[in-house]
């Protein structure tokens, strides 16, 4: 009914893993799907509105500037080729054959994740620091300050750093041996939203580009992310990324973005080109960033913890389950979480999982702790009507 998804004959899910890639991101408000709308109604010129959406960015991350991206991964890829280009457009040509440049990118072992292909795709060689043995219960220790600092020679183009919870070495620390070199930070902060203050924090603790996605917790545009910091290094990305299509004399970029006095030439299409920004997602992504601004974290908190009792209301009385709602302002985002009576019940973890995702409707929960008898439950992509529904599914496959 009404649903374009049941015309075009695709399954919908109930999203209670929240905003990922894998299951089509986050949910836009009606708000951001109008601009959205709104913006493909007319022509602009791409650099122009670029420029004003950095403005925008700027403003709220306190960098010098910011740019829109695809999402944190293209800004991975802009960050450090603006890194290793500098403003010099006869190296953005080039890449990503990287002769004569800074080649190596320093990364603490622990940080090491699938996305830093974005890095690699720049033609840069990761170099790892450290032994993280405090995963392994095996030590207490992982890289160390210092071991950056050690690592650090006249081929290190930047030190990417990627945040979360457990990041160690601390990023202040990171960024006082690198800049005490002259090498810039780049940090993956993709999802590190909520608290909202962390638009600003990274750029605080002195990381010279910040990338985050736009399709997670701000509910921007899927296709959408953030890239700030420092002036250069977002000039240097943005002349990498956009298009390029013009004639040297006719090419008149905002200068507030691309200071083309200074500049030997206009560089060709470049290495960030293929990660192409429409004006519906920029315009989609401002118009989110405002809105998750002025929501703020108490009221944003409020509303994932209204949805995450009133699951836990539909989900009481059920047998052989324990329910936790976790909702405490330590944590960014409340969750429920099912714990299964593997034995009474005669269903694994594994199992109900299967169930949930397998059945109708498709029912997608968090399973990261299924091995366990786990099962989680996230506020941030339900709909009206789904939590009823998750109720209903459970009871189904629980009785009761
Ligand atoms: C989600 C995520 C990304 C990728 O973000 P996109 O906006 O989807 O490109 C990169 N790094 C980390 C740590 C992430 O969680």
């Amino acid at each position: 009914m009404g649903n374009i998804y049941e015309e075009l004959g695709v399954r919908t899910i109930i999203n209670a893993t929240g905003p990922s890639t894998r299951l089509s991101g986050s949910i836009m408000s009606d708000e951001v799907s109008s601009a959205m709308k709104a913006a493909s109604e007319h022509c602009v010129d791409i650099a122009e509105l670029q420029a004003w959406a950095g403005g925008v960015i700027a403003e709220i991350t306190g960098a010098e500037a910011g740019y829109v991206t695809s999402g944190a991964a293209a800004g991975l890829l802009l960050g450090v080729s603006a890194c290793v280009t500098g403003l010099d457009p006869g190296r953005m040509n080039r890449l990503p054959d990287l002769t004569g440049m800074k080649d190596e990118v320093i990364m603490p072992r622990s940080h090491r994740n699938f996305y830093d292909h974005a890095i690699r795709a720049v033609g840069v060689k990761l170099i790892e620091v450290g032994i993280a043995d405090r995963f392994s219960g095996a030590g207490v220790r992982d890289t160390e300050a210092w071991e950056i600092d050690d690592a650090i020679t006249d081929r290190t183009a930047a030190i990417a750093y990627v945040v979360n919870a457990h990041s160690q070495p601390l990023l202040p620390e990171v960024v006082e041996v690198a800049h005490a070199k002259g090498v810039p930070v780049v940090v993956d902060a993709a999802g590190q939203l909520p608290p909202q203050s962390n638009l600003k924090r990274f750029i605080v603790e002195g990381a010279d580009i910040v990338c985050f996605s736009g399709g997670k917790t701000i509910r921007g545009p899927q296709s959408s992310g953030i890239l700030c910091g420092k002036w250069e290094l977002v000039s240097a990305a943005a002349l990498q990324h956009l298009d390029q299509d013009i004639y040297a004399e006719l090419w008149d970029p905002p200068p507030s973005l691309i200071d083309k006095e200074t500049l030997p030439g206009a560089p060709q299409h470049g290495l960030g080109r293929p990660c192409k920004v429409g004006k519906e997602e920029i315009v989609g992504l401002i118009t989110a960033l405002r809105m998750f601004v002025e929501e703020g974290d108490q009221a944003r908190a409020e509303r994932w913890a209204n949805s995450i009792r009133s699951l836990g209301a539909a989900l009481e009385g059920l047998p052989n389950i324990t329910v936790d709602m976790q909702i405490n302002p330590g944590r960014p985002v409340p969750m429920l979480c099912l714990t299964l009576d593997e034995e009474k019940s005669g269903i694994t973890g594994v199992n109900l999982a299967k169930q949930l995702i397998k059945g109708y409707p498709c029912i997608q929960p968090g399973t990261g702790g299924m091995y366990e008898g786990e099962i989680t439950f996230g506020p941030m992509c339900l709909r009206d009507g789904d939590v009823e529904a998750i109720g209903k599914r459970l009871s189904e496959i629980l009785g009761g």
